[in-house]
């Protein structure tokens, strides 16, 4: 079998900090990925959630393959067609953004948004959630919540602390004269798919303008469409100073934005920077990402499509579910047992998903989903809960 082979070679050199299912991915076609050894999976993976469009969207693959052949690398020392397009593209993404900054990944983003949010209120202090995640660099790492990422690593960024989320009275006893930013997940996605209540988050906003800090909304996971509007900060009517882009924006290829509103205003030269940050090849794959989901309603359709896939998923009658939530096309299950398990059980099935904290099996299938496939993804989880799994231990 070729799988077989190309996991005894990564296994031999891979530097092991990722938790691998022995499946070796080779081709996708919109919601479908094939394995080396041609088996077929719906994927509500997506790469953590990052094809938004499916996999080979015609637009995204002409737009890449037409900037390759023109200029695929211009740092930021120079102007750019493409990059002054999805700049312009962004900004129309919300009523309050001012200003972007680009970058190549999520941490990459939530990193500048702390930096900005120091430099502009010149404070040190960062209010994050518990259960939150915003990356592994070291300042991102600093806001996201769980220990197990954190400790070996620390002393971490000095200044930030974490208070419970959707509880608005410890939020503000946290926020101090010393607070730069509150930053907030709208729902959290690796904490366990918890949606967040909209009055904590409006609260968070009243505060944030009250005492002089900014809002960061990290919509790595939640903006474009995922959960059923362009940006989850619609849901609740939020206007952040900053939010926090990538996964899905750069169509696949490694690309994250940050959008600043009027209280961060212009930044001074040379405060910030980023070699691949805003290269043309990004910029053209993130224009074709834009324009598909504004012309063809994708968030509209998200929105349909996951309260339908959450109505069956409650109609689920499995002892082993817990709780069924999320908000758009971002959806979680809860179980009463670890659910590692059950996740390889439904990709032994044919469906990738993705786990959320220790309980949670979580779907993040692409925006274009048929019903039919959503339905195939219902059955098959009901089988793989009705099936006895193995336990193991670590997560
Ligand atoms: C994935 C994610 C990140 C980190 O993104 P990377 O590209 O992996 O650095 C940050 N915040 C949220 C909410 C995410 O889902």
């Amino acid at each position: 079998m070729d799988s077989e082979r190309w996991i005894r070679l990564e296994e031999r050199y891979t530097c092991g900090v990722y938790t691998k299912h022995p499946v070796v991915l080779v081709r996708g076609a919109g919601t479908r990925v094939w394995d080396a050894d041609g088996r077929e999976y719906v994927d509500c993976a997506t790469g953590h959630g990052v094809a938004l469009l499916g996999h080979g969207h015609p637009r995204v693959l002409e737009a890449i393959r037409e900037q390759s052949e023109r200029l695929m690398t211009c740092s930021e020392a120079f102007y750019n067609d493409r990059r002054a397009e999805l700049e312009a593209e962004l900004i129309s993404l919300a009523p309050w953004a001012r200003r972007v900054f680009l970058c190549n990944s999520g941490a990459e983003a939530v990193e500048a948004a702390i930096k900005f949010a120091r430099l502009v209120t010149g404070r040190p202090g960062v209010v994050a959630a518990r259960n939150g995640f915003h990356g592994r660099t070291m300042g991102a790492l600093s806001a996201t919540w769980r220990p197990e990422y954190r400790r070996p690593f620390e002393p971490l960024v000095p200044g930030f602390v974490h208070v419970p989320y959707n509880r608005p009275e410890p939020l503000e006893e946290a926020i101090g004269p010393q607070t730069a930013a509150v930053i907030l997940e709208v729902v959290q996605g690796e904490g366990g798919v918890h949606v967040g209540d909209g009055t904590f988050l409006r609260r968070a906003q009243d505060l944030c303008r009250q005492r002089g800090a900014l809002l960061i909304v990290d919509e790595i996971q939640t903006g474009l469409g995922r959960t059923g509007r362009m940006l989850a900060c619609e849901h609740y009517g939020l206007e952040p100073d900053i939010v926090c882009l990538a996964k899905g924006l750069g169509g696949g290829l490694p690309m994250g934005a940050v959008l600043l509103g009027e209280r961060v205003g212009q930044l001074p030269p040379a405060v910030h920077g980023s070699t691949f940050g805003g290269n043309p090849l990004a910029c053209a794959a993130a224009l074709a990402v834009l324009r598909t989901l504004r012309e063809e309603r994708l968030p509209e359709q998200a929105a349909e499509l996951g309260d339908f896939f959450l109505e069956r998923l409650k109609g689920l009658r499995s002892p082993l579910v817990r709780e069924v939530r999320g908000l758009g096309l971002m959806v979680g299950v809860e179980l009463r047992r670890r659910a590692r398990p059950y996740i390889r059980a439904l990709v032994q099935r044919g469906v990738l998903a993705l786990p959320a904290g220790p309980l949670v099996v979580r779907f993040l299938p692409p925006l274009t989903i048929a019903r039919e496939d959503l339905e195939f993804v219902v059955r098959r989880l009901e089988e793989a809960l009705a099936e006895p799994v193995e336990e193991e231990g670590a997560d």
